[in-house]
């Protein structure tokens, strides 16, 4: 089928480019954002490859429909960005990739926990500078600890085997419960339970108008004070402001995140010559507890394979109108 990749950064062009030797589709890669401005660029091709932050809004489909689109392959889990009841109505297919590497953003989040506790980012610069002194770097043992793990799916079930590792003693909140985790020990507890006794909490459930700012004012003033705070799921899961004002007041402690909510005009490109014109997120970095990594949690070899194997897979069926089980419906 010939595709149209948005978004396409040159490791895409690389990994899908391999796996196509399998699969033969007809690869045109652009580097713009699928957007209602961008949309013409779809014309002519039958299947559109689009990322995290490209907008399928109403705009964007009515446009792509209108020049013979009838497939949207998400080369990602989460389907937010794409405005469902839309796509169904214009009768747009809609396919994505619901697992490639659980570890890797598992093991990215474990990672803001060990920058953030041991300020790894801080002590790195300061032994480069020749500034072998301590202070401002203590930590705290992780083992013994409790952490809260929000969402407990694939990503959730791996952070809380590798917490497990660690010695931690694990909370849960889920709309179900993980049987496997629950064999691994972990107390599944009410939200506000969960708040009020972790020590790090780590956010993995998918970004949904029920989720949307789920950690606030008020979820926030429930934690313990000094709670660290880690997301790698969506940005909008958090209301970046409440954060803001509870890093200033120390009822945050610490907050790792790798998504932001407005992350869609910053992240993946480089904008080092430029002014940042988000003030939120430009007050978010200027603390010394805070950490932001640019949405890399996928960002493995294994993961990037997966993702062109399952994609392309996924556009063959489609192609051969065979059921695909990645398709996504309302
Ligand atoms: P998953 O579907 O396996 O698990 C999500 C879990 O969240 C499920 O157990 C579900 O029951 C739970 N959930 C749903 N609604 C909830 C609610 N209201 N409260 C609490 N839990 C709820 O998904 P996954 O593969 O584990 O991915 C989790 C999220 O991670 C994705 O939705 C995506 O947003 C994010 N993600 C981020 C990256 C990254 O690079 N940072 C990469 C992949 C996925």
């Amino acid at each position: 089928m010939k595709i149209a990749f948005f978004s396409a950064k040159p490791y895409d062009k690389q990994s899908f480019e391999t796996a196509n030797r399998a699969f033969n589709h007809d690869l045109t890669f652009f580097e713009s954002r699928l957007t209602p401005k961008t949309a013409a660029l779809a014309a002519g091709f039958p299947a559109v490859c689009v990322f995290i932050n490209d907008e399928l809004s109403e705009d964007t489909l009515r446009e792509i429909v209108a020049n013979e689109t009838q497939l949207i392959a998400l080369r990602c889990a989460g389907f937010n960005n794409v405005d469902l009841d839309i796509a169904t109505a214009l009768n747009l297919k809609v396919v994505r990739v619901p697992a490639y590497s659980p570890h890797a953003v598992a093991e990215h989040a474990v990672g803001l926990i060990m920058m953030l506790n041991r300020k790894l980012y801080k002590a790195y610069n300061r032994v480069r500078e020749g500034n072998f002194a301590l202070q401002g770097l203590l930590g705290f043992d992780l083992h013994g600890k409790n952490i809260g793990v929000v969402g407990t799916g694939k990503i959730g079930e791996c952070f809380a085997r590798i917490m497990n590792g660690f010695g931690c003693n694990l909370l849960a909140y889920d709309v179900r419960e993980n049987p496997a985790l629950v064999e691994l020990g972990t107390q599944y507890v009410e939200l506000p339970t969960l708040l009020a006794q972790s020590d790090v909490i780590s956010l993995h459930c998918p970004l949904l108008p029920d989720t949307y700012h789920m950690i606030d004012e008020e979820s926030i003033r429930q934690m313990k004070p000094g709670t660290m705070l880690i997301n790698t799921s969506r940005g909008g899961l958090i209301d970046t402001k409440a954060a803001i004002s509870a890093l200033k007041s120390g009822q945050l402690g610490h907050l790792g995140i790798d998504v932001y909510e407005d992350e869609g005009s910053l992240f993946f490109q480089d904008l080092s010559d430029t002014v940042i014109q988000d003030d939120v997120f430009q007050l978010l970095q200027s603390f010394p507890n805070v950490v932001i990594t640019a949405h890399q949690g996928f960002f493995t070899q294994e993961a990037l394979t997966n993702i062109a194997n399952t994609t392309l897979a996924n556009i063959r069926d489609i192609e051969t109108g065979n059921a695909c089980e990645n398709e996504v419906s309302l």
